[in-house]
């Protein structure tokens, strides 16, 4: 058997289920091919480097969901394993497309989808709401990570009404054969605060409203809010002062949502590639959580 047939074998004996997260439908496709080791495996679907798990859009996931889905269902896959519809609005179409295309041809690198995701990659969690689990084994007698929760601004399963259950992604060693991603025990239950409950409540309004009209509200939203006279790209006063509350701001909220890393929310919330000259730009795609954390702060928080 050639390598195309069996990884062909794999896909129509695994069957990639309708909301199913699919990093971790990658780590079912490892345990089907459990008499190969993780390098072996990884070579066969031309996942060149094990990469960590929690990106947007990482290569080998457009590379394997083209191959084996075709481009007609792409942006399906896209929308309903790779959380698409709730970052398709931050960022224009054609960038997107652009992005993709370059993710297929060789040429590409490590490139992200959003310039902030490498950042605040240390945050990404994996998450797990039980019950869907349950539910999951029931239906398709397999475990299934459901793609929604794996949202950054994700906590609370609204299926259940239950708090998602986390483990960071940093605990994976990315695509490393490893069967405990499959350990419910290893996954921990948060405290949730009114905070994430707001970011949770964002999301279902992305969801509500579609892809379309929320890209115009974040347009919208830049344009009134965001880009406006209170602030300048220059630097002056204004910026340095806008600049010193929302990085303040920024750690505060990191360690509100991540209590566990408290000290990393320091550290990070000072990157330059998090500052609000980052955010306020009309022009450029920004990251959903850091969109939503400078909403907050710009209309509850900023003291011009
Ligand atoms: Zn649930």
């Amino acid at each position: 058997m050639n390598n195309d047939s069996l990884v062909t074998m794999m896909f129509d004996n695994v069957l990639l289920q309708t909301e199913e997260y699919f990093p971790s439908y990658v780590y079912r496709l490892m345990q089907f091919a459990n008499f190969m080791g993780a390098r072996n495996f990884l070579d066969l679907l031309k996942m060149s480097s094990a990469r960590q798990i929690g990106e947007t859009l990482p290569r080998w996931a457009v590379v394997l969901a083209t191959q084996n889905y075709g481009a007609e269902k792409f942006t399906q896959i896209l929308d309903n394993n790779l959380l698409g519809r709730y970052w398709r609005s931050f960022i224009e179409e054609s960038e997107l497309d652009q992005f993709v295309a370059q993710q297929r041809s060789k040429r590409a690198t490590g490139r992200v989808l959003f310039n902030a995701e490498k950042i605040l990659l240390p945050f990404q969690s994996i998450k797990l709401c039980p019950a869907c689990f349950d539910e999951s084994v029931q239906a398709y007698g397999v475990g299934v990570w459901n793609a929604q929760h794996q949202a950054a601004t994700s906590f609370v399963c609204h299926k259940h009404q239950q708090v998602l259950l986390q483990r960071p992604v940093s605990q994976f060693s990315g695509f490393e054969f490893s069967q405990s991603f499959f350990d419910r025990d290893a996954y921990v239950t948060p405290n949730i605060s009114l905070f994430h409950r707001w970011l949770d409540f964002e999301i279902l309004r992305i969801y509500e409203l579609g892809v379309e009209a929320h890209r115009d509200e974040v347009k919208l939203h830049k344009r009134v809010f965001m880009e406006s006279s209170f602030y300048s790209h220059k630097p002056c006063s204004t910026s340095v002062n806008l600049n010193k509350q929302w990085r303040l701001s920024l750690s505060k909220y990191l360690a509100i949502l991540y209590p566990h890393m408290k000290n990393e929310a320091e550290r990070i919330s000072s990157n330059t590639g998090l500052q609000a000259s980052a955010i306020m730009n009309v022009e450029s795609s920004v990251h959903p959580l850091l969109y939503l954390l400078f909403k907050f702060f710009y209309l509850h928080e900023f003291k011009p």
